[in-house]
């Protein structure tokens, strides 16, 4: 039987069949990920062939699909392994506010720059739009103009008044999303909202208990009522940049990899060479500085502007 891994504890998962229903599944054999070293083996997103128990009510997951990307984030040990978070997704998109709490641009571009990495089409939902003056109108669609620009759509909403959650909806539809954001930003009113459900406890990180244990849960897979699933991350904080070589980083930028082939040197770090087309760029306005900022501070190491 196929199936869709929907939950997962680690030793427990929730896998869905075709028919729809939800079976708690063990796994049996050993998975492996190719290129990378993971504490788990299976994650939500991933499409595995399960096998009945002779009790038919749980199953065994004997075959891992090949996955068209994943997300991992680093474990808190040094052991230099990951978590892998979720697979197979669509799109990611990053709650973010501008006050209360506000939302860093230089956590929004890390965001973007994983994404990027892990060949996930990203977009950015401005929530609490309902507290905005005039002022942070404007600085709103400032900040709409800078990442609509280079590709990444950009959604005004207020998850506690309901506004422009239709188009939510639209883009929700019949994807795998995993929605992220700091927290406080309102993800959970706004998952709340979209599935009216499942009812997530705002203010506070999600547990779930599993066959008596109490275990926070890696990521949960929702399926929407329009079609499609969303995708939690309870607890996350933020996304592991996976280990970017510095050399790769511009490429995580749409708008200096569109330019940097007319850099002078092939190897341009696009920080004080010659003829930097990115640099160029950056002084003419039509790279952002904000943006080149951001660069500037994954390729130093110091990302931890939050
Ligand atoms: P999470 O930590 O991202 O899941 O955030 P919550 O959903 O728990 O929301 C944090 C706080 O922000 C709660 O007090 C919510 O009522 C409030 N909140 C969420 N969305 C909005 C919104 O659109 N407007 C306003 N004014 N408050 C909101
Ligand atoms: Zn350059």
């Amino acid at each position: 039987m196929q199936g869709l891994v929907i939950k997962s504890t680690g030793s427990w998962y929730q896998v869905e069949t075709e028919d729809g229903t939800v079976l708690d599944c063990r796994i049996k054999g050993i998975f492996r990920t190719k290129d990378i070293k993971t504490t788990n083996p299976i994650a939500v997103g991933d499409r595995v062939e399960i096998e009945l128990e002779p009790d038919q009510d749980t199953g065994i997951i004997n075959k891992l699909k090949e996955r068209k990307n994943y997300i991992i984030r680093k474990s808190v040990n040094l052991s230099k392994q990951a978590q892998i978070i979720a697979a197979n997704l669509d799109q990611a998109l990053l709650v973010v506010t501008l006050a209360s709490p506000r939302t860093s641009l230089g956590f929004v571009d890390r965001f973007l720059v994983t994404a990027e990495a892990y060949d996930v089409p990203a977009g950015i939902i401005f929530n609490k739009l309902d507290l905005f003056s005039d002022e942070g109108l404007e600085i709103l669609a400032e900040y709409e103009e800078i990442y609509t620009s280079i590709g990444y759509p950009c959604y005004e909403v207020s998850a506690l008044e309901g506004t422009n959650l239709e188009q939510i909806t639209d883009v929700l539809k019949d994807k795998v999303t995993l929605i992220s954001g700091h927290s406080g930003v309102g993800k959970s009113t706004l998952i709340n909202k979209l599935i009216p459900e499942i009812e997530l406890k705002t203010g506070e990180v999600s547990e779930w208990s599993d066959k008596g244990q109490h275990t926070t849960t890696f990521a949960e897979m929702h399926p929407l009522p329009q079609g499609g699933y969303l995708i939690d991350t309870p607890g996350i904080r933020e996304l592991g940049v996976i280990d970017i070589e510095k050399q790769e980083l511009g490429h995580f930028f749409p708008e200096m990899r569109q330019l940097m082939n007319q850099c002078r040197f092939n190897n341009c770090r696009h920080i004080n060479e010659p003829g930097c087309a990115v640099v160029e760029a950056v002084n003419e306005g039509s790279i952002n500085l904000s943006r080149y900022e951001s660069y500037l501070s994954i390729y130093h190491g110091n990302d931890t502007r939050s």
